[in-house]
């Protein structure tokens, strides 16, 4: 369908700032959904992280980041092996071309950036597999800037709450990019990135749990469906 709401349209009088703050005082009061990779900065194991959960499950994958991070704890070790001893753990897992990545990326990036992850987006960007996903979030989670990460995650919640048609090329479009910059809260990026994973994940689920949502006074699905909804809720 073509996309005919502007940025503007969308966010005209919608409380930006009782939806940034509802999302945040959601993470801030449940349980964090824990991965190693959330606890470090280091924006090695960051791109190592980024890489393996492209596609794939979080816990399918904990245990082969661990593996490879230990075998290959910096970017000369990885661009330095050769195919061998832990091909097999990601064969295993139906990963090998992702470990045939993370190797030809830790060559690229000792031949041209001395060996040091670059911080820049279009450096980023140029680095063998690094989608805008992977680059952003690198830039955020390591580096601290305040990059959104636009995924089948984000795109569900910003097409449900400013009520815009969810579609094949959501992921790439510049209106829903404008508005979860709009929404993005600048002073703790890493945490509001982390945070709409984790709303995604447990309550604007795919089968979605209005009930236990903070904004759902803001959503404009939730709205267009109210009264649906609160039968349902009533009727259990
Ligand atoms: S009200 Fe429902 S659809 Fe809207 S953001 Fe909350 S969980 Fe998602």
């Amino acid at each position: 369908m073509k996309q005919t709401v502007n940025m503007s349209q969308s966010i005209k009088d919608y409380p930006l700032q009782e939806t940034r703050n509802g999302i945040l005082s959601w993470w801030d009061s449940v349980e964090h959904r824990h991965f190693p990779w959330r606890e470090t900065k280091d924006p090695l194991k960051i791109l190592a992280a980024e890489i393996l959960l492209h596609r794939t499950r979080a816990d399918q994958v904990v245990t082969l980041y661990q593996l490879f991070l230990k075998k290959y704890p910096d970017i000369n070790s990885i661009a330095q092996s050769s195919p061998g001893e832990l091909v097999e753990s990601f064969r295993s897992a139906g990963l090998q071309w992702r470990w045939e990545l993370l190797h030809s990326m830790a060559v690229d990036i000792n031949a041209r950036f001395n060996g040091q992850i670059p911080q820049r987006f279009d450096d980023l960007i140029s680095l063998p597999g690094v989608s805008h996903y992977i680059a952003s979030a690198v830039r955020c989670f390591s580096f601290g800037y305040p990059d959104v990460l636009l995924d089948t995650n984000t795109v569900r919640i910003v097409g449900r709450v400013f009520g815009l048609p969810i579609t094949d090329s959501s992921r790439r479009s510049t209106l829903f990019r404008g508005i979860l910059e709009e929404l993005m809260e600048k002073e703790r990026c890493r945490d509001f990135n982390f945070a709409l994973l984790d709303f995604a994940a447990k309550v604007c689920r795919p089968k979605p749990i209005h009930e236990q949502c903070p904004i759902k006074k803001h959503c404009k699905f939730y709205k267009l469906n109210e009264l649906k909804f609160e039968g349902i809720l009533k009727n259990g």
